[in-house]
């Protein structure tokens, strides 16, 4: 009796799922990995490619940022969308290195692929690249140099090493001068906020037309030309309420049967914005930003009693104006009073490529400020705004973390030197596996150089040799395509990128490895899938060897 209902299958999982287990289910994990840091791996280094994704809408991104890229991409394979997940840490914590952090994760899968075909076991492989990853932690402590608020020289140096090959081609210098300005005027070890920093862009010009403004810049015109382009002494509103006469929420109707009603009817609206504007009035405000709309009538009557105001101005540049200026921001006019004002010395309208904008100058907050960034056109706008906003995190991280260490592959190089060390001492299967590790750094020298076209072994050796003599600092500088001393060139990065680089591609690596089963559920209404087999990626179709 029992015999004969062990022979039934069990069902212990819905119709349709798909189950990929042991050797296959890392293997095809791992080929999904490599495949994501394959693509970004070109972009990597000042000679790095770009690339040009065009969206589901036809909108066009030119860039070299790697979590621009693995973000744009839309991946679906849930190993790959891992290895995603490390270049946004990356950009969360540092704000840059975010394709070295991908392309280390996916060379330390295909590193532990080849120890995986020597029969070692998944858990040894992931002990081995733990006490590595610890390991190389010590080792960047050993080669940092210290970066201070006042080294104005190497603060510009850190900015253009991370601007190298952005898109600011020919202006980065002058970019990273802005930049490092920027922060030394709003750094604050209490509120070390980015966005303290605004950037605003304008098509038209070039890099070098880019400023500086002390205050806070927008892309936007006063609403009527009636109004004055310059108030000297500004005493700032911020409205978040329309200034003009709501519609009527329902189909309601009015019926209307004498002329004089309709009159009756006209003359109340107007008084409805009359009183809306005298209380502005009251409140002494002479400027207004207003987030929502104001109407003829109102701006009329806003422009009669010599006030300029602003409409339709964007929630985060309101925020941005309540923080500069000090005003509260304001949702409902019957509220408003003079203590909600905020003062700025002076707020101007300018033309900047025939397009108006204006300026909030000597707001009541000294550190804010705005970075005026001009290009050619918006491609190279928005691409220099990426590389920007990477520079002044970088930045930050430099300042507040007060360590930099030596670029070109140099402190890969020093890290890997180093583990090899440690691997001799270790002795053993985990001995292959910090082997693998150390091995894996090397992905970063060695794609510097192919990038730029250089001969990789040949540099590769020669900088490993110099190392080898006690020269820590050298490194391939791919603009001569010779070893040097990358911290006397200059070319120099928070130590913050190099640690949290390591730390997220050894964990995520680590993570995909010790999976063994993949369970996926089929989808409502058979869409497919969400894992196709053989590490196909979704959004990705024609990949080469998928
Ligand atoms: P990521 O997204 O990882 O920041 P990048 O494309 O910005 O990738 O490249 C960063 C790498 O380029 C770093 O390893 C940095 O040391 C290196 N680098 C920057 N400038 C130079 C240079 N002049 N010579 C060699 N390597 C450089
Ligand atoms: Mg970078």
């Amino acid at each position: 009796m029992a015999e004969g209902n062990l022979r039934q299958p069990v069902i212990i999982m819905p119709e349709g799922t798909q189950r990929i287990l042991g050797r296959s289910a890392q293997r095809i994990n791992i080929m999904a990995a490599k495949a994501v840091s394959e693509i970004v791996r070109s972009t990597l280094g000042p000679k790095g490619m770009d690339k040009m994704l065009v969206d589901s809408m036809g909108d066009v991104v030119i860039t070299n940022d790697g979590v621009t890229i693995l973000e744009t991409m839309e991946i679906n394979h849930p190993a790959a969308k891992m290895i995603v997940e490390v270049a946004k840490a990356q950009e969360a914590e540092v704000g840059d290195g975010t394709t070295t952090a991908t392309v280390l994760a996916g060379e330390l899968l295909k590193r532990s692929e080849e120890l995986l075909d020597q029969d070692i076991h998944p858990a040894v492989i992931a002990h081995g690249y733990k006490l590595a990853a610890d390991e190389a932690m010590k080792i960047i402590n050993k080669i940092t140099m210290p970066i201070k608020q006042e080294d104005i020289k190497l603060l510009t140096e850190v900015s253009k090493t991370s601007m190298n090959g952005r898109g600011t081609e020919g202006g980065t210098s002058y970019i990273a001068d802005l930049s490092v300005k920027a922060v030394l005027k709003v750094y604050d070890p209490k509120d070390v906020d980015v966005d303290n920093i605004k950037i605003e862009k304008k098509a038209g010009g070039s890099i070098e037309n880019s400023e500086l403004i002390e205050g806070i810049v927008l892309d936007k015109e006063r609403v009527h030309s009636g109004m004055p382009s310059k108030i000297e002494k500004a005493n700032i509103a911020l409205l978040n309420m329309a200034l003009e006469i709501k519609e009527p929420e329902n189909d309601a109707q009015i019926q209307i049967t004498a002329p004089d009603q309709l009159e009756a009817f006209l003359d109340k609206e107007e008084e409805m914005i009359k009183k809306l504007v005298d209380k502005v009035k009251d409140a002494k405000a002479n400027v207004i930003f207003c987030q929502k709309g104001i109407d003829d009538l109102a701006q009329h009557l806003l422009a009669k009693a010599g006030l300029v105001a602003f409409r339709r101005v964007k929630k985060s540049d309101m925020k941005v104006l309540a923080k500069a200026t000090g005003a509260k921001i304001v949702t409902n006019i019957r509220d408003l009073s003079e203590k909600d004002l905020g003062f700025a010395k002076s707020v101007e309208e300018r033309k900047i490529a025939g397009e108006s904008m204006t300026f909030v100058e000597g707001c009541l907050e000294p550190k804010a400020v705005t970075i005026l960034l001009r290009g050619g056109t918006d491609h190279v706008t928005d691409e220099a705004e990426r590389a920007l906003k990477d520079a002044l995190k970088v930045l930050f991280t430099a300042v507040q973390d007060g360590k930099i260490v030596a670029g070109g592959g140099a402190a890969e190089i020093e890290i890997g030197l180093g583990l090899n060390r440690l691997a001799s001492k270790i002795g053993g299967r985990e001995q292959l596996a910090i082997e693998a590790f150390a091995k894996s750094l090397d992905i970063i020298p060695r794609s510097l150089a192919e990038n730029a076209g250089l001969s990789a072994i040949d540099l590769l050796v020669h900088a490993k040799s110099e190392h080898g003599k006690g020269n820590k600092y050298h490194g391939i500088e791919v603009f001569s395509g010779k070893i040097k001393n990358m911290a006397e060139l200059g070319v120099v990065e928070p130590a913050k990128i190099k640690s949290q680089a390591i730390k997220s591609a050894s964990e995520a690596a680590i993570m995909i490895l010790k999976i063994d089963d993949v369970i996926a559920a089929s989808t409502i209404g058979g869409g497919g899938p969400p894992m196709p087999p053989m590490g196909g990626m979704g959004g990705m179709g024609g990949m080469p060897g998928m």
